[in-house]
């Protein structure tokens, strides 16, 4: 909640947010406005939902907040579109898009992600991974457990993030059935936004849900502790790391895994100016609105690692990796995703896909908007559960 209360309209949120960066009376201004309008057209604009406006506060009242509720007014009155969701309840989005390239074989490997054995812990590997990333999960790394993930065990992040809590907890309870009906206990996450709904969101909205989350770097340090995880390669470079956003909003120990694991592999770990809750987005959440802003704010974020002298960026959001990969190469610094980075380590050879794949996404997208322009304009919400076009 936004603390209207604590709040000194200082304007300190809107000055440092990476993203705006409004004059101070400018931010002053606005703040003000927003707080007594619940309105703002033009910071919704260009504002990524990174929450580092929340960080910087020194008042602690959660700018964000104030953000997030005019966000969700908007999105209650004039819907989303197909790409913002996912869900089968509608005829396109990026995971139905991206099926259209390897349709069979992925059908094949979808069909394991979703009809999962019945287990007390699994590894959950969200969306991204089962449609467009499917050989981050091609590793001996991952075969202790079962593979749960795909369109119908979403976690719901999106529905937090646009439609509320109410819808959430809807949504949350949906998904509490299934995995109860699995038999899961436990699931090791991937995707930052599943961190955030499994750790963060469900348990404090849904009295019931019990089901644990862990980080799955967290998990691999346990293996490695146990000596189920060996490492045959030491990584001897100069690293450094990419915190997700979304996980701002959890308990801090979550930032101290990547490190570890990093340092575990051989690895020299180098943190950049901004690091763990003080990070900056990589700029992806901007970048079909506004790609002007997104690149400068890729093209800074990565100046900060270089100017730490980093041989690599590590990253545990494949968004973030697509998005700031092309930039880190172009001053010579290497990226990889963190089990990539992993599987170097036990001595595998990863097929490093993820740019391919998001390339080839994007062409798909870009094809399937061509041919259905509709997909533009049409919009959607969701209320008591259920999907409908306005
Ligand atoms: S939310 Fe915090 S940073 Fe923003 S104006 Fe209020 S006190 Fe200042
Ligand atoms: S959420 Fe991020 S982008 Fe949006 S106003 Fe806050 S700091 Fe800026």
């Amino acid at each position: 909640m936004f603390n209207e209360k604590t709040c000194q309209r200082c304007g300190t949120c809107l000055e440092q947010c990476p993203f705006l960066q409004l004059p101070i009376e400018d931010a002053k201004n606005e703040i003000s406005i927003m707080i007594e309008t619940r309105n703002t057209r033009s910071i919704l604009r260009n504002c990524a939902g990174c929450g580092y406006c929340s960080i910087v506060c020194p008042t602690v009242s959660n700018p964000h907040e104030l953000i997030k509720e005019i966000r969700l007014r908007y999105t209650r009155e004039k819907g989303v579109r197909s790409l913002s969701l996912i869900t089968e309840e509608i005829p396109y989005n990026l995971m139905s898009i991206s099926l259209e390239n390897n349709r069979e074989e992925k059908l094949l490997e979808l069909n394991k992600y979703e009809n999962p054995p019945k287990s007390k812990a699994m590894y959950y590997v969200g969306c991204a991974i089962p449609y467009y990333f499917q050989d981050l999960a091609k590793t001996k790394l991952l075969e202790d457990l079962p593979l749960l993930g795909g369109m119908k065990y979403c976690c719901g992040g999106y529905v937090h993030s646009r439609f509320g809590e109410n819808e959430a907890r809807i949504k949350g309870l949906e998904l509490y059935e299934k995995f109860k009906k699995l038999g899961v206990e436990k699931l090791i996450t991937f995707c930052p936004e599943c961190d955030n709904m499994i750790k963060g969101v469900y348990p404090s909205i849904i009295e019931e849900f019990d089901v644990e989350g862990q980080n799955f770097i967290d998990y691999f340090i346990e293996k490695y502790h146990k000596g189920e995880l060996k490492i045959k390669n030491k990584i001897n470079q100069r690293i450094t790391f990419q915190d997700p956003c979304p996980w701002r909003n959890l308990d801090k120990k979550i930032y101290n895994g990547p490190r570890e694991f990093l340092e575990i592999i051989g690895a020299e770990v180098v943190e950049m100016k901004h690091n763990r809750e003080n990070s900056l987005c990589c700029g992806a959440p901007l970048a079909m609105s506004n790609r002007n802003l997104a690149t400068k704010i890729a093209k800074e974020r990565i100046s900060e690692a270089e100017s730490v002298n980093t041989d690599v960026i590590a990253f545990m959001c494949t968004g973030c990796l697509t998005t700031l990969s092309r930039y880190a190469t172009e001053r010579n610094i290497k990226s990889y995703y963190a089990t990539e980075l992993a599987q170097m380590a036990i001595g595998e050879s990863p097929e490093f896909k993820i740019l391919e794949n998001a390339k080839m996404l994007q062409k798909q997208v870009i094809k399937t908007i061509s041919e259905n322009p509709n997909i533009l304009t049409e919009r959607f919400i969701i209320k008591n559960g259920k999907v409908s076009r306005l």
